[in-house]
């Protein structure tokens, strides 16, 4: 048994997740023009490998990867390509993208490539599979996995962990993955295994979804050596360095990786994907999304098709008149849609939409009266207050120097906790953004 230490802080939000936990995943319809951006990863757009009109096979290659920090993209349907064009994403950005009609009546049907057989495979065969198959971090970060999995011939995984420990508030599609496909993640968890060489492997999952995990648990075969941690269901759990410290009892140093203490964190529907693609040489063409809040009429988990307009999906589960806001992502990390003619992409796991009366806007902000209770929520032993009070004053560079504002990771606890509903956490977001402008700044001085 791993270790199951509490972090520091944190907080214990109502859930939500009994609207969506008891129902099975259902197969979403296709839209009639699917938008499938090019660039749904972190790192370089993938190239286009089609011309428009050409007719494509639902998971045929619409993109290719362009170099390591870059994943291909394949056709989430049967169907025609109408157009390539900039579109938009939900960052609010334009990318490159394809826009795809499918064909009328076309099944769900996928083509199948060049299998990845675990036994024969060799590690770099496998991570050269898991970037064919387009696969990136499906627990919101979006990058490239097979990036992750490559590493400096004198780097150890020590520890594997599955992050099954979806602490983010109304999500609930990882708890249905493990519950319904926990062959998938077994299989994609032994891949990994034998890519990484890691010497051992825990899925890390919260005591509100230990029934999932468990399910993933009786699905391993004899003799493997999967193992669990169900740890405090408290928020947030799931954020990758404090998953760290609480199994191996170390934290990741400032600025550094999870490889420098020896782990490989890994989300487990990540795990699913590549269980569930490499063993027929598939590509992502569809991904669990939760799609749910008070504003929703038929929440629930769904398969959806990426490229599948939001506007379109909400349109299929309904939704109350009186919707104000719709959150990518959960309430807590999540971010307030600007516009729904965005697409589903690779990295989104779920939708909240909030009605007027549910949501809370943050219109009544007060005066900071000093409380202190933003810094005991901080599971990174922040200053959110000293933070703030910086921000305001625009001194970013004081904020980066000395409170350690890199090391802000927005989990948006000081911000749930401030009884003046101060928005700390957009505080932080723009200080960030003013911090990376004065670095290209300073190098474009450089240069000139
Ligand atoms: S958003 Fe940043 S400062 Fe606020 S609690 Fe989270 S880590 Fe700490
Ligand atoms: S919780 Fe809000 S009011 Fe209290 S110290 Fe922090 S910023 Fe100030």
């Amino acid at each position: 048994m791993w270790g199951r230490s509490a972090f520091r802080g944190g907080v214990t939000p109502a859930t939500h997740k009994a609207q969506t936990q008891t129902q099975r995943i259902r197969q979403f319809p296709f839209a009639p023009l699917l938008e499938v951006p090019l660039l749904q990863h972190a790192g370089r757009p993938a190239l286009p490998v089609v011309r428009e009109g050409a007719a494509v096979e639902r998971g045929a290659v619409l993109g290719r990867a362009d170099g390591e920090r870059s994943v291909p993209v394949h056709a989430p349907a049967a169907g025609r390509v109408q157009r390539i064009a900039l579109m938009p994403s939900v960052t609010g950005a334009m990318v490159p993208g394809i826009y795809l009609e499918p064909f009328p009546g076309a099944t769900q049907e996928v083509a199948s490539g060049t299998a990845c057989d675990l036994a024969t495979a060799t590690a770099e065969d496998i991570i050269n599979a898991v970037q064919a198959a387009g696969i990136v971090g499906l627990g919101g970060a979006a990058f490239p996995t097979h990036a992750k999995l490559r590493m400096p011939p004198e780097r150890r995984v020590r520890l594997l962990i599955i992050n099954g420990a979806e602490c983010e508030p109304w999500l609930t599609t990882d708890y249905r993955v493990m519950l319904e496909q926990p062959a998938d993640v077994v299989l994609g968890v032994r891949y990994l295994l034998k890519a990484t060489g890691a010497e051992a492997v825990v899925l890390a999952v919260e005591e509100d979804g230990r029934e999932a995990g468990e399910a993933v648990l009786a699905a391993a075969p004899e003799g493997m050596s999967l193992k669990a941690s169900f740890l405090p269901t408290r928020y947030p759990q799931g954020a990758e360095k404090l998953l760290i410290r609480a199994l191996l009892g170390v934290e990741v140093p400032a600025g550094g990786l999870p490889i420098d203490v020896g782990a490989l964190c890994i989300n487990v529907a990540t795990a699913a994907e590549i269980g569930r693609l490499l063993p027929f040489g598939r590509g992502i063409q569809e991904r669990v999304v939760t799609i749910t809040g008070p504003g929703v009429l038929d929440p629930g988990n769904y398969r959806m098709p990426i490229g599948t307009p939001l506007r379109f999906a909400l349109e299929q589960v309904g939704t109350a008149a009186d919707v104000t806001r719709v959150f990518l992502g959960g309430p807590m990390m999540g971010q307030p849609l600007a516009s729904l003619d965005v697409p589903i992409t690779k990295g989104i796991s779920g939708f909240v939409a909030f009605t007027s009366a549910e949501y809370r806007d943050a219109g009544r902000v007060q005066p900071c009266i000093h409380c202190g209770r933003c810094v005991q929520a901080c599971p990174m032993t922040l200053n959110p207050c000293q933070l703030g009070l910086l921000a305001r004053h625009g001194e970013v560079e004081t904020m980066r120097r000395d409170f350690h504002l890199d090391a802000c990771f927005e989990c948006g606890c000081c911000a749930y906790v401030c009884p003046s509903h101060i928005p700390l956490v957009q505080e932080f977001r723009a200080a960030k953004a003013e911090l990376r402008r004065l670095a290209a700044h300073a190098v474009t001085e450089e240069k000139s």
